[in-house]
């Protein structure tokens, strides 16, 4: 309890890490995890080192194996979709090289089955289930907004428009709202991309829920947000290789990514100049990060043997925000 306590004022930031199994059809070779502990921390072994030098410790609020549901993902995330209700802005992040898991984790692999919904369903599902509990007391109204954030640019993908300052809300009542908004999105996102895989992840995805409540009593109003973050692929590109298009796109998300990071860690250290202005990203959720703010990123973990340079520097990025 005490701990909780603790770890709740302690940072600006909670870090979980989350490892994805090998995919069927992968090479069954050996995984870069070699111990995941109770507390929160995750050794990466290196096979082509030797001695002390093969292995790296790293250490988080929660480091999730590769054996654990969608389910159990989300109720540790659970309390922060509550205290949305309480007039809290929130925001998640997935973050992660392609192929690590971020989609999985945010959307699920697969709508039609309640089982493997993602945090963002889950987290609307029960916005709604705890709004009708407090029917008596307040009364919410929820309404979504869908962005993408690509070379810096932010497109509704709700309305399909380029460049739109304020993307559009649209008021939800129950999750299927929700989902056959989702599915709209998706289809616009896809349009102009050579392949969706392909565009989703260069580009930041973010679905945007808003809560206003209304105390029947006093009458007061209370507004809270949640921010539910897809983000770009976080792999550096070979400079060497990347040419036109693909430079740019590089450049761009590793400017917004480097951008995320320094504001988190700016809040954490309580520094007097908190750098929002430096990417579109940290400009979109500039009031949701910091202040009264909470804020969770899930970073993934993809154990393949050829992705040890990524997941060290993934754990680098996470620990220094941590
Ligand atoms: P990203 O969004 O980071 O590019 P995805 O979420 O698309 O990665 O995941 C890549 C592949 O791995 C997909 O086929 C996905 O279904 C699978 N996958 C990811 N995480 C898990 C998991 N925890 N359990 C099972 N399969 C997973
Ligand atoms: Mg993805």
């Amino acid at each position: 309890q005490l701990y909780n306590l603790v770890q709740d004022l302690k940072g600006a930031i909670r870090v979980y890490c989350r490892v994805r199994p090998f995919l069927p059809g992968q090479s069954n070779g050996q995984s870069t995890v070699d111990y995941i502990g109770e507390n929160g921390s995750i050794m990466i072994v290196n096979p082509l080192k030797q001695g002390k030098d093969a292995r790296r410790v790293f250490s988080f609020n929660k480091v999730f194996a590769t054996n654990v549901t969608q389910e159990q993902i989300y109720a540790d995330t659970q309390p922060l979709i509550r205290s949305v209700l309480d007039g809290y802005n929130v925001c998640i992040f997935a973050y992660g090289q392609t192929g690590s898991g971020k989609t999985y984790t945010m959307s699920g692999p697969d709508l039609t089955t309640e089982e493997t919904w993602g945090v963002n369903y889950r987290a609307l599902r029960d916005l709604f289930h705890i709004s009708k509990e407090r029917v008596n007391a307040i009364k919410y109204e929820v309404g979504v907004q869908m962005i993408e954030i690509y070379n810096e640019q932010v497109r509704d993908l709700l309305l399909n428009g380029l460049n739109v300052p304020d993307a559009c809300l649209v008021p939800v009542n129950c999750t299927q709202d929700v989902l056959d908004l989702m599915r709209i999105g998706q289809k616009n996102r896809a349009v102009g991309a050579t392949a969706l895989n392909e565009r989703s992840s260069r580009s930041h995805s973010i679905l945007t829920v808003h809560v206003r409540g209304r105390e029947l009593v006093s009458n007061s109003i209370l507004k809270g947000c949640l921010h539910l973050v897809d983000l770009a692929g976080s792999e550096r590109v070979d400079k060497s290789e990347a040419v036109g298009e693909r430079l740019k796109e590089a450049q761009h998300i590793n400017r917004s990514l480097s951008a995320l990071g320094d504001v988190i860690y700016a809040l954490a250290q309580k520094s007097p100049h908190i750098p929002y202005r430096n990417s579109k990203l940290t400009q979109v959720l500039q009031d949701s990060l910091g202040g009264h703010a909470k804020t969770l990123m899930f970073v993934h973990i993809n154990p393949e043997q050829n992705a040890l340079g990524e997941t060290i520097s993934t754990l680098k990025f996470a620990e220094r925000v941590a």
